[in-house]
């Protein structure tokens, strides 16, 4: 088990980032469950305290920098210094190039790559202080490419290239970035992707398993597991890389 940590995770409240902090609180760690809302973190900080674990509700938007700062602040106070972040907090606003607003474009690349900035800088202070710290960020397999989603498979993209820089300019100071790309994992954001296709959720995860090697749908939990080794003590010479967790090869 690794030594007990402060780790912050956003877009906590649900899916895979809920699942990625009960993860890490079960290995031991302090988890400060960041999401929009204060209340909606609730749900995670809960089922974490009542298996004895440590957790932090935090009300913030990640690609707000005040409000990642005073975030920061009450994750310091409440908890102590994060040396552990996943940049997890994400959005979709689908649509075809000739059809997406700038509003989409904004809205999908200030959650994801703004955000995961914001979040990196704010936490790179306690880590490079610490001489130990673990980000992790999690793309997608969208930033292959994927029709509709150009606002996103940029972000996504934007930010394996960013992960690949911080773990170029951090890794002296004892801290590792790595991204993990995940493939379909059933969660609200892919019911909602059903519904905007117009297909049940049970016809659309029965389509998607068809073309997955492994035969299945992705679960909240098969992500976390990956999290849980990149911010491992013993991951410590494993960085600047993208794992696909996506039940087979990518590319
Ligand atoms: P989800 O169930 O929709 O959860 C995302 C969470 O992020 C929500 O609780 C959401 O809050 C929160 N959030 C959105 N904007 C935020 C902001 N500005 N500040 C703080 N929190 C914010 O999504 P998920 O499927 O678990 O996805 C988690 C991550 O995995 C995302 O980055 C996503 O792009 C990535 N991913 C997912 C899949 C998949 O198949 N599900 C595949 C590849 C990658 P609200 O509910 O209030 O909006």
């Amino acid at each position: 088990m690794s030594e007990t940590r402060i780790a912050v995770i956003t877009g906590a409240a649900r899916g895979i980032g809920a699942a990625t902090a009960r993860r890490l609180a079960s290995d031991g760690h302090k988890v400060a469950v960041l999401d929009l809302d204060t209340e909606a973190c609730r749900g995670t900080v809960d089922s974490i305290v009542s298996a004895g674990g440590t957790a932090l509700a935090v009300g913030a938007d990640v690609s707000d920098e005040a409000s990642v700062l005073e975030a920061f602040e009450a994750i310091v106070n409440g908890l102590g210094a994060p040396t552990i972040l996943v940049n997890n907090a994400g959005i979709i606003r689908d649509n075809l190039l000739f059809k997406m607003t700038v509003d989409d474009w904004d809205a999908v690349t200030g959650v994801h790559l703004r955000g995961a900035f914001l979040m990196s800088r704010a936490a790179q202070r306690h880590m490079t202080e610490a001489k130990f710290g673990r980000i992790v960020n999690v793309s997608s397999t969208s930033a292959l490419g994927n029709r509709g989603q150009a606002n996103y498979s940029a972000a996504k993209a934007g930010l394996q290239g960013f992960t690949k820089t911080l773990a170029i300019e951090l890794g002296k100071f004892g801290v590792t970035v790595n991204a993990v790309a995940p493939g379909f994992i059933q969660t609200d954001m892919t019911a909602a992707t059903a519904e905007r296709m117009g297909m049940s959720f049970d016809d659309f995860i029965a389509a998607s398993a068809a073309q997955i090697p492994v035969a299945r749908a992705g679960q909240p939990d098969d992500v976390a597991h990956a999290v849980r080794f990149l911010v491992s003590e013993e991951a410590g010479f494993v960085s600047g890389q993208v794992l696909y967790v996506a039940g087979g090869p990518t590319d």
